[in-house]
């Protein structure tokens, strides 16, 4: 971990220095200082800035520029605080398992890597099992991919995965283990599973930087062709009384505390009643941040303030991060390809900033998608957001404005 943080600290200052203003703009400068009267220059300036600020906010036309763009606002960083960069739904199999064939492991996270290895902690939630062994249930959908592609995963800088998911258990118990396993020899951290149902409730606990992060994870549906067991490998079940006892546990252990859930409806956009009593929950019990996903679209973000240790705080609720990582089966809904990466900084007493990145999935590549596909999707997560009580300004969410309370 300390490693690829050097790496990533390095990669910030270069992308920092060598990309200071679009070099047409520095042209358009030079060549015109010498006979333009001085009011003109100042029009021109300004001009020059309008339209930096506007390429900001709606990103840039060019492929590899909007990842150097959004890297280089990690150069901000303070000390004492860390970036924390979270995605949807990853799956290795059937579609992206035939990109993966024929372009070779580093296929599926090309465009993203970048982004995602220079933050301090990248979290995904990992749909489907890593295993050799173990037989697939029956269900429609099923999945067991290669254990070889957790090398997708390392690659892309990847750190915490969620197997508290519907397909974590394809292969059974003992695809579960050889899952946890496989990521335990590559050095990736999982939350949401576990030996037991005791350990899958545990908290896994990250300490970057002195700050402590801790990851729960949960789903709302039991692992089909399987039954709930605490005495043997499984997932954690989103109990609201598991979601309460699980967060208290982590809240005693870490600064920040992170509760991940495989929850909603497939395709909807609105969270149900049950995600909002479950995300409201884990915030009362002391949670930060609350990452969705299941439902392969993305989902509003809300901003709740709440308590810890008397003190006030602000959460984060993102109800779907939507797919990342997938083969969009339903190819003709757009919305399928819309996604986002939510960027968050963080430090000891919890969120002090969180930005929506638009990301476009194109053959199951994910990209920083530009120009208008990147005006969609935010106009489509502002949207959905201004529903939950929460403002959202160029994907940027509002820490300030007046929020509702936590509901008990
Ligand atoms: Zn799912």
């Amino acid at each position: 971990m300390k490693t690829r943080q050097r790496t990533s600290i390095a990669h910030i200052s270069k992308v920092h220095q060598f990309h200071p203003m679009p070099s047409h703009s520095k042209l358009l400068m030079f060549s015109s200082y010498n006979y333009r009267p001085r009011w003109l220059w100042s029009v021109l300036l300004l001009t020059i800035w309008g339209n930096m600020a506007l390429t900001r906010q709606v990103g840039r036309p060019e492929s590899s520029e909007p990842v150097q763009h959004l890297t280089s606002a990690r150069a901000n960083l303070t000390p004492g605080t860390l970036s924390l960069d979270a995605v949807g739904d990853i799956l290795l199999d059937r579609g992206v398992a035939a990109q993966i064939q024929q372009y070779g492991m580093g296929y599926p996270f090309q465009q993203t890597r970048s982004l995602l290895s220079a933050a301090d902690i990248a979290f995904g939630n990992l749909e489907c099992p890593l295993a050799t062994h173990g037989v697939k249930v029956h269900k429609k959908f099923c999945f067991k991919p290669d254990p070889a592609t957790v090398k997708c995963l390392t690659g892309a800088g990847m750190d915490v995965l969620s197997l508290a998911n519907n397909h974590s258990m394809d292969c059974g118990r003992i695809g579960l283990d050889e899952t946890m396993a496989t990521l335990r020899a590559n050095g990736l951290h999982w939350c949401g599973a576990g030996e037991n149902l005791a350990g899958a409730e545990q908290p896994t606990v990250l300490n970057i930087k002195g700050v402590k992060v801790a990851f729960v994870g949960f789903c709302q549906f039991l692992p089909e062709g399987s039954f709930l067991r605490d005495d043997a490998p499984t997932i954690a079940f989103a109990s609201e009384e598991a979601v309460r006892r699980a967060v208290s546990v982590a809240r005693q252990q870490a600064d920040v505390v992170i509760a991940s859930f495989h929850w909603g409806e497939e395709y909807y956009s609105l969270p149900h009643e049950n995600q909002v009593q479950l995300a409201h929950a884990a915030v009362a019990a002391g949670a930060d941040l609350v990452l969705g996903h299941h439902p392969h679209v993305f989902q509003a973000l809300e901003v709740v303030k709440h308590q810890v240790g008397g003190h006030p705080r602000r959460a984060l609720i993102a109800y779907s991060l939507g797919n990342f990582v997938f083969d969009a089966p339903r190819a003709w809904d757009s919305h399928t390809a819309e996604t986002f990466i939510l960027h968050c900084t963080l430090n000891r007493n919890g969120l002090v900033a969180a930005q929506a990145w638009p990301i476009y999935i194109g053959k199951c590549c994910p990209r920083p998608a530009t120009g208008a596909q990147a005006q969609a999707i935010l106009a489509r997560l502002t949207e959905l957001s201004r529903a939950r009580h929460t403002m959202l300004r160029a994907g940027q969410v509002s820490l300030t404005s007046k929020l509702p309370e936590i509901r008990q």
